[in-house]
């Protein structure tokens, strides 16, 4: 019985490449340093795939930056701006078009289906001139061959490769990119031959957008390009893997039928239907790779419920028909567990990141083998019941209070334009009034302040009065500055969902659990493990210690529910609205408990509510439904004059535009600075906004300072669509990785706008 693995993390368990990727950057190690720390990389990723017993272990899911950025270095279709003269490209081509250089910038960036990871989008257009510029596949493939080990190599497929791209600039918005497969496949031809005579006898196209919404076109194109490529393919064995949802029952259709393909991988953790479907046909003459171990989750394996799954396909495949996978690459998860040297042995029992997950997979392959390790297989199954049955994951009266929620709206008794009228007559602010996101520069000595507190080399005492300090700074900062409602400034926070998350029951932090978020960035989500509670206030000690700095509204500043359950590792015994709901019970504590402490504006951010949305149209209305509604939970107590803010990060929301209207806050503050024609036009279009509305006046993206007159043409623009008395001031989002001499000028500028700005009204 076989094993299979869709893909595994390039960053290395201590992020190896990440830190050899930014010293390379920065001038400070050549590229062979580069290229030495990415061969080891790979060779010991290979390795411990081969030790573990892995029959098909992947290659080319290795990349420097990005694995489609890699599919466009192999075909050749570098946008012209980068002046690439042809030939193999190198480091320099490559890293411009995925980081920009001093003269040009970067290609855009866009999130990788639902996942946190964001793919460099390929520029295409009936112009571009494709050729095989990027042999990196069969390197790859030789390269692990001469370490003794035959590899799978993966290639982003073809079809999902265009239905990613993007038209490039100057070409018509909607050239049918999908024509251009005619002038792709010749080269995918070349890389097919090089590989067959390498030695390859298989060969793996991710498919993923299979899983989406596709028209009969879309997937016509399926249907086309593997009968075009089937004579290149003839003598491999051709895999085309999907991941990330089930595949909708017409795609189903197309996938089955493709010609030249002998194996279908298919994600059965996030694919509730896939199961289904593979009941009720599948082609008798290709092999099923069944994707059971999550490489979306840090979750150990429930190994004998997966089993039961394996058998169940075998009654339908057959024995020799049936490979054992992970659900989708495990570039999604975490790297090691071994690293974890801070998390508590019952915890770590329940876990198992992308090094246990391919000896999970491979356990999995020899009990369905007959040779089942015993051991292994009671071991798991007592880490299982431990899970189920622990005092820390249960806790009744969370569990309670979140079923009691049921059959509730949580709206605020009064509507929202009574409510701006009470609140007005306590806040008594001027129109057009002036306020910041929240955070303020994170200086490099404020970062040490707070290394030092939690490595406990200062003591409490030091520690408050340094972030005091800071919070006093920023307090005369914006008073100078003459700004309406004051900020904070979120000096003690690390992360926006780190903060809550420590203070928060049920949440586990990592020391190594990184996850690639783009190139070499990553993140390291919280894992949340239990039912979510609060013992006691998170924010009020310091949101009332600067109000009584001063006598302007300041706001409490907390992060929403959804934000934090999107940028996590969500528990997978309950379904992601019940946690959401907990997490929701908790921040209501905490508002209401800063309002006790009169706290009167209170800023609940949902900068990742867009972020969670479902691949699928039909599943949006669900999402949105319980993602709103646990915001709603988090301020429905509240009295009239309390003003509910919340933040977003994303300019696009036109389709959403009704949900975030749902949510029912007195003031929502939006980034928009890089589109406002955008935004604009959702209200020129007649949508009813009657909520406080602050879209940002400027990028704080960029170290450049906007001007007064910029930034009031921008706060003119909104005016002629938007009511005066409900239109706020302020930037895209917070000001955390700017500079003073930035920020300074920057909201002076802001402030100036505003003013100049009233007097004309
Ligand atoms: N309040 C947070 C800040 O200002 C919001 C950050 C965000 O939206 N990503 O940093
Ligand atoms: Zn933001």
């Amino acid at each position: 019985m076989a094993s299979h693995v869709v893909g595994y993390p390039r960053m290395g368990p201590k992020r190896e490449l990440k830190f050899a990727l930014e010293s390379f950057w920065d001038g400070k190690s050549s590229a062979d340093d580069l290229q030495k720390v990415a061969a080891d990389l790979r060779s010991s990723i290979w390795k411990q795939m081969q030790a573990a017993g892995i029959k098909f272990i992947p290659s080319n899911t290795f990349s420097f930056y990005d694995q489609v950025l890699d599919t466009t270095a192999m075909i050749g279709a570098v946008p012209a701006r980068y002046n690439w003269n042809g030939g193999e490209i190198g480091f320099d081509t490559f890293f411009s078009m995925a980081r920009g250089n001093a003269s040009v910038p970067a290609m855009e960036m866009t999130k990788w289906f639902d996942t946190n990871y964001h793919f460099i989008v390929p520029e295409l257009g009936p112009d571009v001139k494709f050729s095989y510029a990027s042999h990196k596949a069969v390197n790859e493939y030789k390269e692990a061959k001469e370490l003794g080990i035959d590899t799978v190599p993966v290639l982003v497929g073809p079809v999902s490769y265009l239905l990613l791209s993007k038209p490039a600039k100057g070409v018509e918005k909607n050239f049918p990119l999908i024509t251009l497969l005619a002038k792709i496949l010749p080269i995918y031809k070349e890389v097919i031959g090089e590989l067959k005579a390498a030695g390859a006898s298989w060969i793996q196209f991710d498919e993923p957008t299979l899983v989406k919404d596709l028209d009969a076109h879309q997937l016509a194109a399926f249907t086309e390009a593997y009968a075009e490529l089937e004579s290149s393919l003839a003598g491999l064995n051709v895999l085309i893997e999907t991941y990330f949802a089930d595949v909708p029952a017409e795609a189903y259709k197309t996938l089955t039928s493709l010609k030249g393909v002998s194996a279908i991988g298919f994600d059965l953790i996030r694919g509730a239907k896939n199961l289904d479907l593979i009941k009720g046909g599948f082609p008798s003459d290709k092999y099923l790779f069944a994707g059971v171990v999550d490489g979306r989750n840090i979750w150990a394996n429930d190994l004998a419920a997966s089993l039961a799954t394996l058998q169940a396909l075998e009654g339908i495949v057959g024995k020799d028909k049936l490979v054992v996978s992970t659900s989708c690459s495990l570039l999604h998860t975490a790297v090691d567990l071994v690293n974890e040297t801070k998390l508590d042995s019952e915890i770590k029992s329940w876990l198992a990141f992308a090094a246990q997950k391919i000896v999970e997979v491979n356990a999995l392959a020899k009990a369905l083998a007959g040779q089942k390790d015993e051991e292994f297989f009671s071991a798991n199954a007592a880490a299982q019941a431990s899970r189920k049955s622990s005092p820390r994951v249960t806790n009744e009266a969370v569990q309670k209070a979140a079923a009691a929620l049921k059959g509730s709206d949580h709206r605020r008794a009064t509507n929202v334009s009574s409510r701006l009228d009470s609140q007005q007559k306590k806040l008594n602010l001027p129109i057009l009034p002036t306020t910041t996101i929240g955070s303020f520069p994170q200086t490099i000595e404020l970062r040490r302040v707070r290394r030092e507190y939690k490595a406990k080399k200062i003591s409490e005492e030091e520690y408050v009065a340094a972030i005091k300090e800071e919070i006093n700074k920023v307090v005369k900062l914006q008073e100078e500055l003459d700004i309406d409602v004051l900020v904070h400034g979120e000096p003690e926070r690390n992360d926006m969902v780190e903060y809550f998350g420590e203070q928060l029951s049920g949440f586990a932090f990592t020391v190594n659990g990184w996850v690639q978020s783009y190139g070499s960035r990553c993140v390291k989500p919280p894992i949340i493990y239990g039912d979510v509670s609060r013992p006691k206030p998170m924010t009020v000690f310091w949101s009332s210690f600067a109000q009584s700095l001063t006598s302007r509204p300041m706001k409490g500043m907390l992060t929403g529910p959804v934000t934090i359950l999107n940028w996590s590792f969500v528990r997978n015994d309950q379904p992601r609205f019940e946690t959401c709901y907990q997490i929701a019970l908790a921040i209501k504590d905490e508002v209401e408990d800063l309002e006790k402490a009169g706290v009167t504006v209170i800023q609940i951010d949902e900068a990742a509510l867009r972020e969670g949305l479902p691949l699928r149209k039909s599943e949006e209305a669900f999402y949105l439904d319980w993602a709103v509604h646990s915001f709603r939970i988090t301020n429905c107590g509240v009295q009239d004059t309390t003003q509910i803010h919340t933040h977003m990060c994303y300019s696009n929301f036109n389709d959403i535009i009704h949900s975030i209207i749902d949510m029912d806050a007195d003031v929502i503050t939006i980034e928009n600075s890089r589109s406002d024609e955008k935004l604009l036009s959702v209200f020129r279009e007649g949508v009813k906004y009657g909520a406080g509305i602050g879209p940002g006046v400027y990028d704080i993206h960029s170290p450049r300072i906007p001007s007064t007159e910029e930034i009031a043409d921008r706060i003119n623009k909104m005016l002629a669509v938007l009511e005066t008395n409900i239109l706020w001031v302020n930037p895209d989002c917070g000001l955390k990785t700017r500079k003073y001499p930035e920020v300074k000028p920057a909201l002076s500028n802001m402030v100036e706008a505003a003013k100049l700005l009233r007097k004309e009204l």
